[in-house]
C-alpha cells in the first residue's frame, strides 16, 4: 500500500482543521482510502487533528522535531517525544525549506530522524536538489549525499520513509517529469540497498507539485510508494484524488 503525507506547513487553523479533517474523514468512510494517510498540520493544532482523526484511519505527523531529547531549556522546539504525545505517527525531518531557511545540515536531520525513532515515530527524511544542482549535473550527488548523510544508522532495522522533493518543484507548479523521478527514485533505491538487507523495505514518496492531475501517472512510476503534498493538501477533494490517485 502506498503512503500519502499531507504537509500543511504553517496553514490553517482551527476551525479550517475541523472541516478538513471531517471532510477526508467522511471520504475515508465512504470508500476506503487506497493508501494510507498522514496529516501533517501545524504543531499547535497536532492534538485536535489527532483527537478528529482517531479512529478514522488517518495517521498525524509533525512537521519537524527537535534533535534534542528534552525535556529542558530548548526555546521553541517540540520534542519527538512531544510529537508522539500529541498522538502522531509520523514526522517530517529535513523538508527543504528548513534545510535552506534554517541551515539545517544532514548531521542535524539524521539527528532528528534517530530522536523520532527513539520516540516511537517514523521520520520521513525529506532530500531533494536545487534547480542549479539539477542544472549543473549534480542532483543525483547531491540526493545521495543527503540520503548517506540523513538516514540514521539504525534505519536498515527501522521504519524509516525517504521523500525525494527537487526544491525547484515545490510550491512552484513545476513537476519533475515521470522519467526524473523513476531515475531518481532508482537511484535512491539502489544507494538504500546498497547500505544491505532492509526490514522492512524503505518507502519512498515523491514530493513537489503533486496534484490531482498529474498524480496517477508520478504515482505508476517504479519506486514511487507514495507522496508527500504541500499545497493540494489543504483541500480535500484534491488530497484525496490523490490518495486515490494511488488505487
Ligand atoms: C512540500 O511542501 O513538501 C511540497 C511538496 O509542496 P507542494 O506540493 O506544494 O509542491
Amino acid at each position: 500500500m502506498k503512503l500519502v503525507a499531507g504537509n500543511w506547513k504553517m496553514n490553517g487553523d482551527k476551525a479550517m482543521a475541523q472541516a478538513l479533517v471531517a471532510d477526508l474523514a467522511a471520504r475515508q468512510a465512504a470508500k476506503r482510502a487506497a493508501s494510507a494517510v498522514v496529516l501533517c498540520p501545524p504543531a499547535y493544532l497536532l492534538p485536535q487533528v489527532a483527537a478528529a482523526a482517531a479512529g478514522k484511519r488517518l495517521n498525524v505527523g509533525g512537521q519537524d522535531c527537535s534533535a534534542e531529547a528534552g525535556p529542558g531549556a530548548f526555546t521553541g522546539e517540540i520534542s519527538a517525544t512531544m510529537l508522539r504525545d500529541a498522538g502522531c505517527d509520523y514526522v517530517i525531518v529535513g523538508h527543504s525549506e528548513r534545510r535552506a531557511r534554517h541551515g539545517e545540515s544532514d548531521a542535524l536531520v539524521r539527528a532528528k530522524a534517530e530522536r523520532a525513532l527513539a520516540a516511537g515515530l517514523i521520520p520521513i527524511i525529506c532530500v531533494g536538489e536545487t534547480l542549479e544542482q539539477r542544472q549543473s549535473g549534480d542532483a543525483v550527488a547531491v540526493v545521495r549525499r543527503q540520503v548517506a548523510g540523513s538516514l540514521p544508522d539504525s534505519a536498515r532495522q527501522q521504519v524509516v520513509v525517504i521523500a525525494y522533493e527537487p526544491v525547484w518543484a515545490i510550491g512552484t507548479g513545476k513537476t519533475a517529469t515521470p522519467d526524473d523521478v523513476r531515475a531518481m527514485h532508482g537511484e535512491i533505491r539502489a544507494q538504500v540497498a546498497g547500505l544491505g538487507p532492509q526490514v522492512p523495505p524503505v518507502p519512498l514518496l515523491y514530493g513537489g507539485s503533486v496534484k490531482p492531475d498529474n498524480a496517477a501517472e508520478l504515482m505508476a512510476q517504479p519506486n514511487v510508494d507514495g507522496a508527500l503534498v504541500g499545497g493540494a493538501s489543504l483541500k480535500a477533494a484534491d488530497f484525496w484524488a490523490i490518495v486515490e490517485a494511488c488505487r
